[in-house]
């Protein structure tokens, strides 16, 4: 884990409250379940079972990992103290955990909690393999499903969307023949652009609307639909700023290895907005604004000039988290930005037709994702204009046969293009497995972006 973080995650209160909501989900969920379904769900698109009055939950959120007991405590503590004063309180929790492992962790709380969900991840590959998933699949596919074998019986439904991997389908399906998922929609996608596509989008919309309201037996409110539009344009307003207005500059508000930290909380937390959207708005408007404070203050913001600036894309298929301490040691930062990449960020038009705005929508992430190699290759090299990056790390997963080929494209258009934008290829298969490898290709590169 990034060694840099400790130090300033225990004063950095609106980052600290988001982690300790995102680890609440087993709390979250066992207290709305007298009232409302709970709806799986794998891509950030939770505004049709929000608006529809059940409860969106990121399933791999549900596991109690070994370190549950800090959470728990973690949670009493805030609830007695507040954001504000919990970083100043860890004394308290001397009381509220008497074991003594929160002292142990107090400085580390996020390292450590974050350490037991890769802990989660890894248990439910293996897992997988054991039930039968093909080996040669991706690590996201086989952790996922190895998730929902262990956690699926939480769920009233899941949400499955469909993208152009067909491992990514077999897994939405493998659920259903499993029976992992009680309920379990997956909605396909047009394979052609123009009008046709937002109808099929539309009509798959509205059959997912009518598959939702059969099992809340809740009738689907338009009204409801709009406001839950509204806010989370205002969220992803506000994820936006953090990549495209605080990353490329060179004051951050924490370390890079920080930085990378919570652009991890970004991505994992805006696939349900930690289950509680409106609370999410405004833990994401504190995290914001308390960003802008620490960049003027200079006893807690981080001079990263001279850090090169890397993305590391695509990851939802597996990652490698030590990328971040990595970097940070050679002097470099490491950003995440794959919903802002696929389109996931893009606000939704709250006038109108909502359900074929929402149609729309799903198409640019199609697009953003890429229907081609190609298509992704040019929103790659976008995003890293739009982010002011250096280089970029193309994660290539073991077991990917769709998107995580892309790499050679990506580097024939830059060539063609005359761009001056380094791609540097690095190939995951299990965390913690390469670290040598991974070390020397990202100091190989950091080395050459501070040699220019
Ligand atoms: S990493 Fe590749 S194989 Fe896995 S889900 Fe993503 S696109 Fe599909």
């Amino acid at each position: 884990m990034p060694k840099n973080m400790a130090a300033d995650t225990i004063d950095f209160k609106s980052y600290l409250q988001m982690s300790i909501e995102f680890f609440s989900a087993p709390e979250i969920v066992e207290q709305a379940r007298k009232e409302r379904k709970i709806c799986g769900l794998t891509f950030p698109f939770s505004e049709l079972i929000i608006a529809g009055g059940a409860l969106p939950v990121f399933v791999p959120r549900l596991n109690k990992g070994r370190r549950y007991d800090v959470i728990k405590a973690a949670i009493a503590a805030k609830n007695l103290l507040g954001a504000g004063t919990l970083a100043m309180g860890f004394d308290l929790l001397k009381n509220v955990d008497r074991s003594g492992t929160v002292i142990n962790v107090a400085g580390n709380l996020i390292n450590d909690i974050i350490m037991s969900l890769n802990e989660t991840y890894e248990a439910a590959v293996k897992e997988s393999a054991d039930l039968g998933m093909p080996v040669d699949h991706c690590y996201g596919a086989k952790a996922l499903f190895g998730l929902y074998k262990k956690l699926g019986h939480f769920l009233d439904m899941n949400f499955g969307l469909d993208v152009r991997c067909s491992v990514f389908f077999n897994f939405h399906e493998a659920l259903t023949i499993n029976k992992f998922v009680k309920n379990n929609f997956i909605m396909d996608m047009p394979y052609t652009a123009g009008t046709d596509a937002v109808e099929f989008f539309e009509k798959e919309i509205w059959n997912y609307i009518h598959f939702q309201e059969r099992i809340t037996g809740k009738r689907f409110d338009e009204n409801k639909f709009k406001n839950v539009l509204e806010l989370t344009n205002q969220a992803k307003k506000l994820i936006k700023a953090v990549y495209l207005d605080i990353a490329p500059g060179d004051i951050l508000p924490c370390s890079p290895a920080t930085f990378s930290e919570l652009n991890g909380l970004l991505v994992y937390s805006q696939m349900d907005y930690n289950c509680r959207l409106q609370r999410y708005v405004d833990h994401i408007t504190q995290l914001v604004q308390e960003m802008h404070d620490r960049i003027d203050n200079t006893s807690k913001r981080f001079d990263a000039t001279g850090y090169p600036k890397l993305i590391y894309t695509p990851m939802f298929g597996g990652f490698e988290p030590e990328i971040a301490s990595i970097a940070d040691e050679l002097g470099a930062r490491v950003y995440y930005p794959d919903w802002l990449l696929y389109g996931a960020c893009e606000e939704v038009k709250t006038t109108g037709n909502l359900v074929r705005n929402y149609a729309e929508n799903l198409i640019k992430f199609q697009h953003g994702f890429g229907l081609t190699n190609e298509e992704m290759g040019e929103n790659i090299i976008k995003l890293a204009h739009d982010m002011k990056v250096d280089g970029v790390i193309f994660n290539e997963v073991f077991g990917c046969r769709t998107m995580c080929t892309g790499h050679r494209m990506l580097k024939d258009i830059i060539r063609k293009k005359e761009i001056d934008l380094p791609v540097n290829v690095i190939t995951f298969n299990n965390m913690g497995d390469s670290l040598g490898q991974v070390k020397t290709r990202v100091s190989a590169m950091v080395e050459m972006l501070k040699g220019k």
